[in-house]
């Protein structure tokens, strides 16, 4: 008997909501996001690829009622998910907005952010980076850009920059 494991696909909306995680069982035909009222996509916009759900494996019952994670980039080509890319995106402009910060030092932190939001061998280095040029610096750009860190850093590098969810 050939038993076939793999993933569920997943469904999305395009600012990383999950919508569901195993399309194939949970019928669910909704076009649009019902938090926030952004397009769904089951598919990577550039090579069309499945989104990866949870793994299932035929003839064992899961039993765990965790969902699967939203994954930020593409299995199949590498490509950021269009939520990866606007998180990515968001990142960079308000970096920009960090006035007393060098064009070196923005371009540095701009180079990380990919190293920040998933765990790369780079990541603790990385958060580091981030740590020393943040440290001492105030004002509304670097409110909202630690915000947009708590939100999307990685929890074990949030020890390292020292913003630990409370
Ligand atoms: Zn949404
Ligand atoms: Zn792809």
């Amino acid at each position: 008997m050939i038993t076939i494991d793999g993933f569920r696909t997943a469904k999305i909306c395009s600012n990383g909501h999950m919508i569901t995680d195993s399309a194939e069982t949970i019928n669910d035909n909704s076009n649009f996001c019902k938090t926030c009222g952004a397009s769904i996509i089951s598919k990577c916009p550039h090579c069309q690829s499945r989104i990866h759900g949870i793994y299932h494996v035929e003839h064992v019952v899961c039993i765990s009622s965790e969902e699967a994670p939203v994954p930020a980039y593409c299995h199949n080509c590498g490509k950021p998910y269009p939520w990866t890319e606007a998180t990515l995106q968001t990142a960079e402009h308000i970096i920009d907005m960090l006035d007393e910060l060098t064009p070196d030092q923005k371009k540095q932190l701009v180079d990380f952010i990919p190293d920040i939001i998933v765990e790369t061998p780079k990541s603790r280095y990385a958060a580091l980076v981030y740590a020393k040029f943040l440290d001492g610096l105030q004002g509304l750009a670097v409110d909202c850009f630690k915000d947009w860190l708590k939100k999307n850093v990685f929890p074990t590098l949030l020890v390292l920059l020292n913003m630990q969810k409370q």
